[in-house]
C-alpha cells in the first residue's frame, strides 16, 4: 500500500474569481513544489472544462487519471436548493456526462461559461440520491462556514437533520479552512464520518492550491481506492489532515456582515460590568471589554445566535442596523455536544501548517502575496531542501536552520503549536503573529 497527498477541492477558471492562469499544466508545476500527488479537478460538470480534461487525462491500467506527473480525481461543488455546498467525486467521464443530463433541468447555469459550480435546485437528500445512484460519492463542503454550508447560522447541527434517510450514503464531510478536527469532534454526530482537509483554491499558486490536504494510504490513486479509504475499508484510509491552523482562516471568527469587522472580547478596567456595552472599535475589530470576558462573550454569542446583536460601528458610522454572524468557532460551540473534543479511534491526526510563501513573507516583513523577493527565496529553499511539504512536516529543523535560522524557527514553533494567531474572520485570513 502506498500514501499520496491529496488535495480534493479546487476549482477552474469557470468558477468566479478564478485565476485565468490556473490550468493542467500550471496545477502540475505548484504540485512538484508543494510535493503533492493528487489533485481534484474541480468544476467537471462544466462543459468547456470537462472538454479540457477529457483530451488531456490519460486514464491508466488501475484506473487512475493522470497529466504528466500528477494524478486526477474527477471533481466538482455542487450547491443544491437549500444553498449548501457540496463535494463530489465521480469514478470516470461517462458517469461525469450522465450526472450532467440529469441535473440539467434542475439548473439554470450547469451548461453555462461561468457554471463552474453549478447551482442545482434540488433539496440535499435528493442530490445525494441522484449522485450516489450513479455511483459518484458526495459529501458536505467547508461544513460549517457562516455562508453557503450544512451548518451555518439557523442550519442544521446534524448531518442526520440536513440528509435524513440519505445520511447513510454520505461518506465525507469537508472540514473547511477555519476548522480542524479538535473543533469538529466536538459534535458527536460526526464520530463515523471521515473528514477530508482540502484546499478549495481559487489559484495556482502554491499559497493557495495544497494549503490544506490529506495523506491517504491505498494501492493506487483511483476513484474506487478513494472510495474504500472514505470508508475505511480494506486498510484504506485517510492518514493524517494537513491544514492552516482555524484561526487563519477567512471565517474562523464572528463579525458584522456589512463593514466586516471583526468581534473580540477583552478585560475591561472599570469596576462595574455593563453588558457588551463597553467596546472600542478599529479598522478591522470590534473589541468588547468587559469585567468577565468569558462571560460576556458567552452571553453575547447566544445572543448572536438569536439574531439580537446589531453591529455598533456600523450603527455609530452609518446609522444602520446591521446583525452580527457567527465565525466558525463560535456556531460550533452552540451546535457542540461537548466542550472538549473526543476523537474517535479512526480519528487521524491533523497537523497545522502555514504555506511556506506565508512564513517567509511574515519573517522578511513584506506585505505583497506577489512579491518576487519571496518568490525567489521560495524557489531557493524548494531547491536546497525538498518539497514544501517536507519542510513544513518532515524536515529536521537543524537542516532547515542551515538555510535560514529564522524561518526555521518559526515553522518549528507552528509544529508545536506555539505560535500566537490573529484570527480571521468575515472573508479576512487570519495571520500569524512573529516576535522576531
Ligand atoms: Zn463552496
Ligand atoms: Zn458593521
Amino acid at each position: 500500500m502506498d500514501s499520496f497527498n491529496a488535495d480534493l477541492h479546487i476549482h477552474s477558471p469557470h468558477s468566479i474569481a478564478v485565476s485565468k492562469k490556473l490550468d493542467l499544466d500550471t496545477m502540475v508545476e505548484t504540485c512538484k513544489k508543494k510535493g503533492l500527488d493528487i489533485l481534484g479537478t474541480g468544476d467537471v460538470l462544466q462543459p468547456d472544462w470537462l472538454k479540457y480534461l477529457e483530451k488531456n487525462l490519460k486514464k491508466d491500467s488501475d484506473g487512475a487519471f493522470s497529466y504528466k506527473t500528477v494524478f486526477f480525481i474527477l471533481q466538482t461543488e455542487i450547491e443544491d436548493l437549500d444553498s449548501i455546498h457540496e463535494v463530489v467525486f465521480f469514478p470516470d467521464f461517462s458517469t461525469v456526462r450522465e450526472v450532467q443530463k440529469k441535473l440539467k433541468p434542475y439548473s439554470k447555469n450547469i451548461l453555462g461559461e461561468w457554471g463552474g459550480r453549478p447551482r442545482v435546485n434540488l433539496p440535499s437528500t435528493e442530490l445525494v440520491d441522484v449522485i450516489t445512484d450513479f455511483g459518484a460519492v458526495i459529501g458536505p463542503a467547508h461544513a460549517f462556514t457562516p455562508f453557503r454550508a450544512i451548518f451555518r447560522q439557523n442550519k442544521y447541527a446534524t448531518l442526520e437533520q440536513c440528509y435524513q434517510d440519505a445520511v447513510k450514503k454520505v461518506k465525507f464531510l469537508e472540514l473547511g479552512l477555519s476548522a480542524n478536527t479538535d473543533l469538529a469532534d466536538r459534535l458527536d454526530s460526526l464520530k463515523n464520518i471521515s473528514f477530508l482537509s482540502n484546499s478549495d483554491a481559487h489559484s495556482e499558486s502554491p499559497r493557495s492550491l495544497g494549503r490544506e490536504f490529506n495523506k491517504i494510504k491505498m494501492e493506487n490513486p483511483s476513484f474506487d481506492e478513494l472510495a474504500l479509504a472514505l470508508e475505511r475499508k480494506n486498510q484504506r484510509k485517510i492518514e493524517l489532515n494537513v491544514g492552516l491552523h482555524p484561526k487563519l482562516g477567512k471565517y474562523y471568527n464572528m463579525f458584522c456582515n456589512k463593514c466586516r469587522r471583526r468581534v473580540t472580547f477583552g478585560k475591561s478596567e472599570k469596576t462595574r460590568d455593563t453588558l457588551f456595552n463597553d467596546y472600542t472599535i478599529s479598522e478591522e475589530f470590534i473589541k468588547i471589554v468587559s469585567q468577565n470576558p468569558l462571560n460576556a462573550r458567552k452571553a453575547y454569542i447566544n445572543n448572536v445566535s438569536k439574531g439580537k446583536i446589531v453591529c455598533p460601528a456600523c450603527k455609530e458610522k452609518i446609522n444602520k442596523n446591521i446583525k452580527i454572524k457567527l465565525g466558525v468557532s463560535e456556531r460550533i460551540e452552540v451546535i457542540s455536544t461537548s466542550a472538549e473534543p473526543i476523537h474517535p479511534n479512526h480519528r487521524p491526526l491533523y497537523f497545522n501548517v502555514v504555506p511556506l510563501m506565508d512564513i517567509i513573507r511574515a519573517v522578511k516583513k513584506i506585505k505583497s502575496t506577489n512579491s518576487v523577493t519571496v518568490l525567489k527565496s521560495y524557489d531557493k529553499m524548494l531547491n536546497e531542501l525538498g518539497t514544501e511539504f517536507d519542510i513544513l512536516i518532515d524536515k529536521e529543523i537543524e537542516e532547515i536552520k542551515k538555510f535560514d535560522e529564522k524561518i526555521a524557527t518559526v515553522i518549528e514553533a507552528i509544529r508545536n503549536n506555539k505560535v500566537e494567531y490573529t484570527p480571521g474572520g468575515g472573508g479576512t485570513y487570519g495571520q500569524i503573529q512573529l516576535e522576531i
